[in-house]
């Protein structure tokens, strides 16, 4: 049986062991003004593990330090990434850079990443993971599209899913929601019926002007824990804190 484990470093960045590759999902190490994780960054990029990859779903600072990650010793470390960020990880010399639009995939080492749709204020998508019979979705930033209703038709057993959840509002665009809330990821999860369901993207703060000002959103991780119960109740929905690790040692269907 394969390892599959997540290890949450802090909003949407984790790290991902999957079919033994380490991949790092939405790199965020460092805050400016308005930009607040909320919450401790568990790990520096010198204290990263070694990477597989690096999966960057769109270029909002939140999701895509390229300048912490100048810090990365090896620039050849695999970057995936919606098609608006390639430019800009080639720039910070990273040497093998693989853009994907929806449903396109690649490999690294043994893991297959294909990307899926999504839905936010630029260029986005939403990854699938895929290595040693286990199957991970990782959604960056998105609000619940008709299009990720293909997901389960094309990957019918997820193990994990990992949502964003804080219903993230643009207070001067008249509160236009730009993330999915508690409810549109529980209803995602009641979709994909992963085994087990980690939310993220929830402790963030513009700061206690940006807060009331610039967004809105709702940080408490348990209105997502509930809404998925009643959503669907076999769902088992594990919070991280920051340093957090879980490992998911689920017996695959073709061994149970
Ligand atoms: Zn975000």
């Amino acid at each position: 049986m394969s390892r599959l484990a997540v290890t949450r470093i802090t909003h949407s960045c984790h790290l991902i062991e999957i079919a033994g590759a380490t991949v790092l999902t939405d790199p965020w190490f460092s805050q400016k003004p308005g930009y607040h994780p909320g919450e401790p960054i568990a790990l520096t990029v010198p204290e990263l593990p070694h990477l597989d990859a690096i999966l960057i779903s769109h270029r909002h600072y939140d999701h895509c330090d390229l300048d912490a990650l100048d810090a990365l010793p090896d620039k050849a470390t695999p970057i995936i990434c919606c098609r608006t960020v390639a430019k800009s990880a080639r720039a910070h010399g990273f040497s093998t850079v693989t853009p994907l639009a929806p449903w396109e995939r690649t490999t690294v080492g043994p893991v297959t990443v294909t990307a899926a749709p999504a839905a936010h204020q630029v260029e986005e998508i939403t990854f699938v993971l895929q290595g040693a019979g286990r199957t991970v979705y990782f959604a960056g930033d998105t609000t619940f599209i008709p299009e990720l209703h293909d997901l389960p038709r094309r990957f019918p057993a997820i193990d994990l899913a990992l949502v964003p959840t804080n219903g993230l509002r643009l207070r001067p665009l008249l509160n236009k929601k730009v993330v999915m809330d508690a409810h549109d990821a529980a209803d995602l999860v009641a979709l994909l019926r992963p085994r087990v369901a980690i939310p993220h993207h929830y402790a963030f703060t513009s700061g206690p002007i940006g807060d009331r000002i610039l967004t809105k959103s709702d940080r408490d991780p348990e209105a997502f824990a509930l809404a998925a119960h009643e959503a669907s109740p076999e769902a088992d929905v594990r919070i991280l804190r920051p340093g957090e690790r879980t490992d998911l040692a689920l017996t695959a269907p073709s061994e149970a």
